[in-house]
């Protein structure tokens, strides 16, 4: 029988507590992975060492990206800082894209993403994006909120098993321009940036809804985190390092 992949799972700190809802640690193991949270720490041995013992990374949501982050001043409409998180997580990034490991980010992880990479943000996407929609729903976690097209061929499509579908939408930051390498998969009917994947890894996307809240009514979520784990065992049984 094929090993379970291993998962490093991205979590908040707040007032010395480590934080996974277990939302995403449920969607990974139904998907047949073994979730790991992943403490603050940033010693490179340590990093390189849990890069090497993981099998893919899962970047969680959260509170917003600081925008040094992306060579930005902050703007009014910035919300909560967590620099602590963005250090672990820019620097576990960092790793698995140059080990070209499996990344699945969601949300503030999605937003991680394409800061690491070389990409930028909308601080605030009521005071940045007129006319855009309501992306900070206050209906049920599980309620599908707005609509979102997938790219016919995108690797995304792929994963989700569809083109056009409803998600949740829990963010007031987006990303502004895509990471070099990086293309669009999903886009919201007002031009908000809901997927984007990398052109230059095997898999590596990110989206901007959560499909962890999704498991026990979404087929699409369901299929995003079946795919991810996909990709994180065959990775795992390519041999490949
Ligand atoms: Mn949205």
């Amino acid at each position: 029988m094929m090993k379970k992949p291993i998962i490093a799972v991205t979590s908040t700190y707040d007032n010395g507590h480590t934080f996974l809802h277990k939302d995403y640690s449920e969607a990974v193991l139904s998907a047949g992975g073994i979730p790991l949270a992943v403490p603050h720490m940033v010693a490179p041995e340590l990093l390189d060492r849990l890069c090497e013992a993981a099998d893919g990374l899962l970047l969680s949501g959260g509170e917003d990206i600081d925008p040094n982050l992306y060579r930005e001043e902050p703007l009014p409409g910035l919300g909560t800082l967590t620099p602590e998180r963005d250090h672990t997580e820019k620097l576990l990034t960092e790793r698995f894209l140059a080990a070209d490991k499996p990344v699945f980010a969601i949300c503030r992880g999605m937003q991680l993403l394409n800061a690491v990479a070389g990409g930028t943000l909308f601080q605030d996407i009521e005071r940045q994006c007129p006319g855009a929609l309501q992306h900070r729903q206050l209906a049920p976690r599980h309620h599908l909120s707005h609509r979102v097209e997938i790219a016919e061929g995108s690797l995304l499509a792929q994963a989700a098993g569809f083109t056009q579908i409803r998600v949740n939408s829990f963010h007031h930051q987006a990303v502004k321009l895509p990471a070099p390498g990086f293309r669009v998969s999903a886009e919201a009917a007002d031009g908000i940036l809901e997927g984007i994947e990398s052109q230059s890894h095997r898999y590596v996307l990110g989206v901007q809804w959560h499909p962890e809240n999704l498991a026990a009514s979404d087929q699409a979520a369901r299929n995003l985190f079946a795919a991810f784990i996909a990709a994180c065992r065959n990775r795992k049984g390519s041999g490949a390092e």
